[in-house]
C-alpha cells in the first residue's frame, strides 16, 4: 500500500516508531519463556494508544474504531503482537455502553490512564464451547453480593488484569424464557478475587498468549459490580464482540503485510541458480496473490470499522472482515515460510513465530464455521443447522 493511501498516517508513523524499540529479539525471548510483554504494553499505554476508544470526557482520545484498527495493524505489521494488550482497548465497551454513570466514573478514567488494566474477558467454558447459552458458571444472589461458582477456559491475560468482565448465569438455562436470557455481566476485581474464591491456572499453548483456566469457588462479587440489568448480559456481550472481531481482523491485516513484505524482500535478495528466486513466477505469483487477497480483506475491515463508528449495524461485516483477514494472513504466512525455504523455520527470522501467532485467528475469538453459519442463516436465509 502507498503511504498516501493509508488512513491515520500520523498514528501509523508513531506506532511504527514505538514498535521499532521492540524488535524480533524482544519477542523471541518472551516467546521462549511464554512471558508477558510488560514493557511493550506499558509503552503503548503511556503513549495513549490503548485508550483511543474511550471518550475524551473519561480521559481517552475518543478517536473511534478506525483509529484503533490503524494502531493494531501497524503493531502486527512491525512484527510485534497486540494480543497482550488489545483487550484494554475494547473490553471497556461493555461499561461504556451499559454501565451506570457511577460505574463509568469509577472505572473508565483509570482504564484510560492504564492505572486499571481491564484485559480479561471471561466467556468460554470447557463444556459449552461456542454455544454460549450453555455456560453454567452461576452467580447466586446473597444479600449485597453475588456468589459465583464454575469454570472458564482460554481466558487470556487473566494474570495481567486488575479487572475482568465475566459472563455468568443468574438464571438456569432451563428456567429462562429463552436460552439467551438469564445471563449477566459482572465486573470482577482480580486483585481481591484471586485466592478468595478465584484460582487461575496458566495453559501453555503453541503461541505466547497468556492463556488461562479459571476456577470459581464461591467467589463473592458485590451487586454494585453488575453491569446493566440482571439477565440481559448475553446481549451486552454480543455488542462488544463486533469491536473485538474488527480489531482482530486489523491485526490479521498487519500480520499479512508483515509476511508479504518479508517474503518480497527475501525473494528479491536470495539467489539460487544464479538469479534471485523472486524472478521465478512460481515464487512471485503466490506473494502477489496474497497481496490481492489481503487488499480485499483490508477494504472489508475498513468498511466494518466505518459502520461501527457510524453507530450502524455491523455484525455481518465484522464477521466477514474477521474471516477474510484471518484467511488472507494465514495464506500469506504459508507463502512467506515457503519462500524462505529452510530459513523460514529458523527462530531468528521471526516467521515461524508469526506463523504460529496468526493461525489463532481462524479459531478465536470466533471460528470460521460459525461465521459461515451466520452468513448462511442471517444473510442468505438458509435454515439454521443448530
Ligand atoms: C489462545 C486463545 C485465547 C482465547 N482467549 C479467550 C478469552 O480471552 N476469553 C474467552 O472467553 N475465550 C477465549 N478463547 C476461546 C475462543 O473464543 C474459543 O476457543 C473459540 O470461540 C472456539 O470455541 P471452542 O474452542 O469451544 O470450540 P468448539 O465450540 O468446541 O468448536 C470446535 C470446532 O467445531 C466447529 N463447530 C462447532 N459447532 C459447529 C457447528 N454447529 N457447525 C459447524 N462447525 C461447528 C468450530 O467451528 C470449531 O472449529 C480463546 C481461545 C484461544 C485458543
Amino acid at each position: 500500500m502507498n503511504a498516501s493511501d493509508e488512513s491515520f498516517p500520523e498514528i501509523r508513523e508513531s506506532v511504527r516508531k514505538l514498535c521499532a524499540q521492540f524488535p524480533g529479539e524482544y519477542w523471541r525471548a518472551l516467546d521462549r519463556e511464554r512471558a508477558y510483554p510488560t514493557d511493550f504494553v506499558q509503552t503503548l499505554t503511556r503513549d495513549g494508544f490503548l485508550s483511543v476508544l474511550i471518550p475524551e470526557a473519561y480521559g481517552g482520545s475518543g478517536l473511534g474504531l478506525g483509529a484503533a484498527t490503524a494502531v493494531l495493524e501497524e503493531v502486527h505489521r512491525s512484527g510485534c503482537n497486540g494480543g497482550a494488550s488489545h483487550a484494554q482497548m475494547y473490553t471497556m465497551g461493555v461499561i461504556l455502553r451499559h454501565g451506570s454513570p457511577a460505574q463509568k466514573e469509577a472505572y473508565l478514567p483509570g482504564i484510560a490512564s492504564g492505572d486499571l488494566r481491564l484485559q480479561a474477558f471471561g466467556v468460554t467454558e470447557p463444556t459449552a464451547g461456542t454455544d454460549t447459552t450453555r455456560i453454567s458458571t452461576f452467580a447466586r444472589r446473597e444479600g449485597n453480593s453475588y456468589v459465583v461458582s464454575g469454570q472458564k477456559i482460554w481466558i487470556s491475560r487473566a494474570e495481567h488484569s486488575d479487572l475482568m468482565v465475566l459472563l455468568v448465569r443468574t438464571t438456569a438455562r432451563e428456567a429462562a424464557a429463552r436460552p439467551t436470557d438469564g445471563m449477566s455481566v459482572l465486573l470482577v476485581d482480580m486483585r481481591t478475587a484471586v485466592g478468595n474464591g478465584l484460582t487461575i491456572r496458566p495453559i501453555r499453548t503453541m503461541l505466547n498468549h497468556a492463556s488461562t483456566e479459571l476456577f470459581f469457588d464461591n467467589l463473592e462479587v458485590p451487586v454494585a459490580n453488575l453491569i446493566g440489568e440482571e439477565g440481559k448480559g448475553f446481549r451486552y456481550i454480543l455488542d462488544g464482540m463486533n469491536a473485538e472481531r474488527i480489531l482482530i481482523a486489523a491485526e490479521c491485516i498487519g500480520d499479512g503485510r508483515f509476511f508479504i513484505e518479508r517474503a518480497s524482500a527475501y525473494a528479491r535478495e536470495r539467489e539460487v541458480f544464479g538469479r534471485p528466486i523472486g524472478e521465478n513466477q512460481g515464487v512471485q505469483f503466490p506473494i502477489a496473490r496474497n497481496h490481492v487477497q489481503l487488499s480485499a480483506a483490508a477494504l472489508m475491515v475498513e468498511r466494518a470499522a466505518a459502520l461501527f463508528d457510524a453507530g450502524q449495524p455491523c455484525g455481518t461485516e465484522a464477521n466477514m472482515a474477521k474471516m477474510l483477514a484471518s484467511e488472507a494472513s494465514w495464506a500469506a504466512a504459508d507463502t512467506c515460510l515457503q519462500t524462505h525455504g529452510g530459513f523460514g523455520f529458523a527462530e531468528e527470522y521471526d516467521i515461524e513465530r508469526k506463523f504460529r501467532e496468526t493461525r489463532l485467528y481462524q479459531v478465536a475469538p470466533i471460528s470460521t464455521n460459525l461465521i459461515l453459519s451466520h452468513v448462511a442463516t442471517h444473510v442468505l436465509g438458509l435454515p439454521k443447522s443448530f
